[in-house]
């Protein structure tokens, strides 16, 4: 099953991917993460990207739609995969969908999560991050995840914050992309929604984020079945 999922940083869009991940057994493609993991061990591709992310920018398409695609060609990925945060424009959608076709390779699922920006905007800003492990989830603002004190709720880690997170200049040019329906990622999410129409292989799901990350869970498990 090849899954993309779409929904605004701060729609809990990570955590559900990591859920999905483990449900499904598939490799979690999340283009951010494999930024900042090229930035960590000091790689060429990290120095490159790491001036654009810390001001909140795309990074251009350049480096970014040859790194995704060839992630996707990795033996991993040959049992299906969950590509998280690309594309994150109309040019890296055709680019996309392009690749797709001409490696004989379909979308099965898309996956928007909708979110007001101004909640998307708060739950960003308390996002805490486990050393541990990057996919237990915490958040200062949300009850249902909130740290144990200023531990990680599930297995009692140091928690950081990612500098982004804590940037409100730069939330507001990454939702600003978000939010782009015009040219941004809501632009490159309705050219799938388009597609779907007219191709009955593809399904376009729509899910409410204000609902908690077990509703929104339950939600897409029982959409996409066993
Ligand atoms: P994320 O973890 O998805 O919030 O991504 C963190 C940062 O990585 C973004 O703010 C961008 O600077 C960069 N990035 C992630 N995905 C892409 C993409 N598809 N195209 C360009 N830049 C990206």
């Amino acid at each position: 099953m090849n899954i993309l999922f779409f929904g605004p940083n701060g729609s809990g869009k990570g955590t559900q991917g990591a859920i999905l991940k483990e449900k499904y057994n598939l490799p979690h493609v999340e283009s951010g993460a494999i930024f900042r993991e090229n930035i960590k061990g000091g790689t060429e591709l990290g120095m490159q990207a790491k001036s654009y992310i810390d001001k909140g920018e795309l990074v251009p398409d350049g480096i970014t739609i040859p790194m995704i695609l060839d992630r996707l060609k990795e033996d991993d990925c040959k049992k299906g995969w969950l590509l998280d945060g690309f594309p994150r424009n109309k040019n890296q959608a055709i680019q996309l969908h392009e690749a797709l076709k001409e490696a004989n390779m379909t979308l099965d699922i898309v996956v928007e999560i909708e979110l007001d920006r101004e909640i998307a905007k708060n739950r960003i800003m308390g996002r805490r991050l486990c050393v541990n492990n990057n996919n237990h989830p915490n958040n200062i603002f949300i009850d249902a995840i909130k740290p144990n004190g200023d531990k990680c709720r599930v297995c009692g880690g140091d928690l950081q914050t990612r500098s982004d997170d804590q940037d409100e200049e730069a939330i507001n040019k990454r939702h600003g992309i978000y939010y782009d329906a015009e040219t941004g990622t809501l632009a490159a999410a309705y050219y799938f929604k388009d597609i779907a129409k007219n191709d009955p292989s593809m399904k376009y799901l729509n899910l409410d984020g204000k609902n908690s990350v077990t509703e929104v869970a339950d939600e897409l498990v029982s959409k996409l079945g066993n």
